[in-house]
């Protein structure tokens, strides 16, 4: 076994810490040092991190007939002649050499390596070790790595041994052997030097290697359990860190901030029903009861919402506003797009008409100067408004809300997960040193993507999750078709035809205008579209055009007239996807499907089947893909209305990364760990994180005090955990 101190003699330097540059090592020059820098290896706390990514097993030394096929296999002989066949002069030429021990032949191949004919002559002893192939039944070894011995009978070097090199990634100037070489001459100095942050009970506890161990035995194993027990360690550590940071994170919130504690009774949940058109669903019911339990707390309330489309999210959050409005306090619905708020406050309004509730709504269409902007964040400022629906706007500055009780983030997976922290209070409870409570608003967020298990550990591991799991009442499903572009004409045939019967539809298209736009690809685009279908396929129907690029009032009478029955077809592009809620559109043709990713598409179609009319509604997709994802994904959302598999399906084409905009949280991204593969290692991580926070949430404990530094250092900014203190 090959023991952690056998770095090649003379190559260990003095004096090496983790902050050393790599240049300070022996054999890293100005050009080593940047293909090192492109691995993102610059310290040699970076080269201690750069961890293998797999492993190869190289055999001990055997005799040339015992050869193995598997793994990397070494062997000694005797050369008994050699060869240069082709490219000589240039260096192309290859080199051959047939290798002799007292029990076979192996025969020797070197690719681009003539000049091997001055270094390799037949007489000369030598051990080669690499890849053993069947060449013609004989035993054939291609670019085997070489050394000259003495003589055949000097006893293998610790490297003739069995054991497992590390393969670390690499780029094409700078291979593994060079990164591998480096790492073995740095690592007895540097591994002293690791402090392990956690508490070395827990890791006894877990039978997990301390840190330096872990290293060590990830960067040279003696044999596969090391190097799974390092992986396993590894991924622990940053499980760990995590979910330290988002326990934290909820302590803090739980003890530090405070919300206003929300009355409720049954006159108060009777009146707020009765503005419904509809009695809630069983679904409906049962979140409208985990929201009324945790308003009614001082802590805020930390909840995910997370229903398909469809499902009746809207009601259950004006629920949640109107509670704050019945204790004369103050609601926000916050949406990513404008068209949505500007949904919300018609519908809201609506169901609110002649009750004495205040709404305002503000989007960063309201010019910023204007006298109505003013007017409108005096009314919140001031506490004349009762619920505001905005867009980000809501997040400016200059809005600053009297008494904010409920704030309601709807479409979440559109924004990014840290966006919740930042409404301005009016109205603090305390100031914020000491232990004075911190004044804070209760949070429901929503979104219709949900959220897998790993996700809602992690990235939104600080909020309690509740589902609608059903959709109301008279849905008809979606039936979705997936065309070629040679059926456009049909498609739009079909689409006049249900016109004809007195439906409306959408044509979501990807651009405005196709002008200047990748002129390779043609793109189909709004304007093109609405001259084609008000010309040629629809004549006698009224064609729109909705996109993002209006002003926001063409954009509200467009909608109005839509819902009215006045406007037959909406043009659009994906401003539609969230929110717009017509019952009467029972068709939507979306092209270019195949440029839409999936959950954006299930968002979209969406806005049909809506109606408790009982008319089918189709989705027609008309897509050219031409990769396999765009094939899979179009086959995927022909194939189910069901929004969790297409979830489930999405995070299996796209990867965690991508997924739900994860790149966007900020959060550290995870190198060893990998998910969902380690959920039981996150759920570990969980539980101790949990229970550290209990016992020393102040993280005071000297042994804590590592870990509080590390958890500042990478979660400090994302998770706000500054405040924490
Ligand atoms: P989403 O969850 O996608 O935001 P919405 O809240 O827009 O869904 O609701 C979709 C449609 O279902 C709306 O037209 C809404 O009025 C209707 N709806 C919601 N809840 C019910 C219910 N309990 N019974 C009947 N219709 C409902
Ligand atoms: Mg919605």
């Amino acid at each position: 076994m090959i023991a952690m101190s056998e770095a090649p003699a003379g190559q260990v330097e003095q004096g090496l810490r983790l902050s050393t540059p790599v240049t300070e090592v022996d054999g890293v020059g100005p050009a080593r040092a940047r293909r090192l820098a492109s691995l993102g290896i610059r310290t040699l706390n970076d080269l201690l991190r750069h961890l293998p990514m797999r492993y190869q097993r190289e055999l001990a030394e055997g005799s040339i007939a015992d050869l193995s096929m598997e793994g990397i296999a070494s062997a000694r002989g005797t050369i008994v002649n050699t060869r240069v066949m082709g490219g000589m002069g240039r260096g192309k030429g290859r080199f051959q050499a047939t290798l002799k021990d007292h029990s076979g032949t192996l025969a020797l191949v070197w690719f681009n390596a003539d000049f091997l004919r001055h270094k390799l002559h037949a007489g000369m002893v030598i051990r080669v070790t690499g890849k053993v192939k069947a060449f013609n039944s004989y035993p054939q070894m291609v670019n085997p790595r070489w050394e000259a011995i003495e003589t055949e009978a000097q006893a293998p070097t610790a490297a003739a041994q069995e054991r497992l090199r590390p393969v670390y990634p690499a780029t094409d100037d700078l291979g593994s052997p060079v990164i591998e070489g480096l790492v073995a001459a740095v690592l007895p100095s540097l591994l002293p030097q690791v402090v392990d942050p956690l508490p070395a009970e827990l890791c006894r506890s877990h039978n997990m290697p301390v840190l330096a161990e872990a290293y060590r035995m990830a960067h040279r194993p003696g044999h596969e359990d090391e190097a799974s027990a390092a992986r396993r360690r590894l991924a622990f550590n940053e499980l760990l860190l995590l979910q330290m940071g988002i326990a934290i994170k909820r302590y803090f919130n739980e003890s530090r901030l405070k919300a206003p504690a929300l009355r409720w009774s049954e006159a108060i949940d009777g009146h707020i029903r009765a503005r419904f058109p509809f009695e809630l669903t069983e679904a409906q019911q049962r979140v409208v009861r985990d929201i009324t339990g945790d308003v009614q707390r001082s802590a805020p309330m930390n909840r995910l919402l997370q229903g398909d489309v469809g499902s009746g999210k809207t009601v259950v959050a004006l629920y949640a506003l109107l509670m704050a409005v019945a204790n004369r306090m103050q609601g926000a619905i916050m949406t990513p797009t404008e068209l949505l708020a500007e949904q919300h406050y018609l519908s809201i309004s609506r169901m609110l008409e002649g009750s004495n509730v205040r709404l305002a709504l503000l989007t960063g269409s309201l010019g910023s100067q204007s006298a109505g902007r003013a007017r409108t964040l005096e009314g919140i400022a001031e506490g004349k408004t009762d619920i505001v629906i905005g867009t980000q706007a809501l997040l400016t500055e200059s809005v600053k809300f009297a008494d904010l009780a409920v704030v309601v983030i709807d479409e979440q997976h559109r924004f990014g997960v840290l966006q919740r922290a930042a409404f301005r209070q009016g109205n603090a409870t305390g100031t914020s040193g000491g232990d004075a409570a911190i004044a804070s608003p209760h949070y429901l967020v929503m979104t219709a993507t949900p959220i897998p298990r790993t996700l809602s550990l992690t990235v939104f591991g600080d909020l309690d999750v509740s589902t609608i799991d059903k959709l109301p009442p008279g849905r008809t499903p979606i039936t979705t078709r997936l065309v070629g572009p040679e059926k456009t004409d049909d498609v739009y045939r079909y689409l006049a035809q249900r016109l004809g019967r007195g439906e409306q539809a959408y044509v979501v298209v990807p651009t405005i205008d196709a002008a200047g736009h990748e002129s390779a690809t043609q793109l189909k685009s709004v304007h093109e579209h609405v001259a084609l279908l008000a010309d040629k396929y629809c004549r006698g129907f009224k064609v729109e055009a909705i996109h993002g690029r209006l002003k926001a009032q063409t954009r509200e009478s467009v909608m109005e007239k839509f819902r009215a029955g006045k406007v037959h077809v909406l043009v659009a592009t994906t401003v539609i996807e969230v929110g717009v809620d017509v019952p009467n559109a029972t068709l939507m043709v979306i092209e270019h499907a195949e440029r839409f990713g999936l959950a954006q598409l299930h968002q979209l179609r969406g806005r049909i089947g809506r109606g408790t009319h009982g008319r089918k509604s189709v989705c027609v997709l008309v897509a050219e893909p031409t990769t396999d994802e765009a094939t899979q994904r179009l086959q995927a959302i022909a194939g189910t209305n069901d929004g969790f598999k297409i979830a489930e399906v999405d995070l299996q084409i796209r990867g965690m990364g991508d997924f739900f905009g994860t790149r966007q949280h900020g959060l550290p991204p995870l190198r060893v760990a990998q998910l969902p593969e380690d959920l039981d290692l996150l759920k570990l991580a969980r539980r101790d994180a949990e229970a550290v926070v209990r016992a020393d949430p102040g993280m005071i404990d000297p042994s804590h005090t590592l870990l509080k530094r590390i958890l500042v250092q990478q979660y400090g900014k994302t998770l706000g955990l500054i405040d924490v203190g």
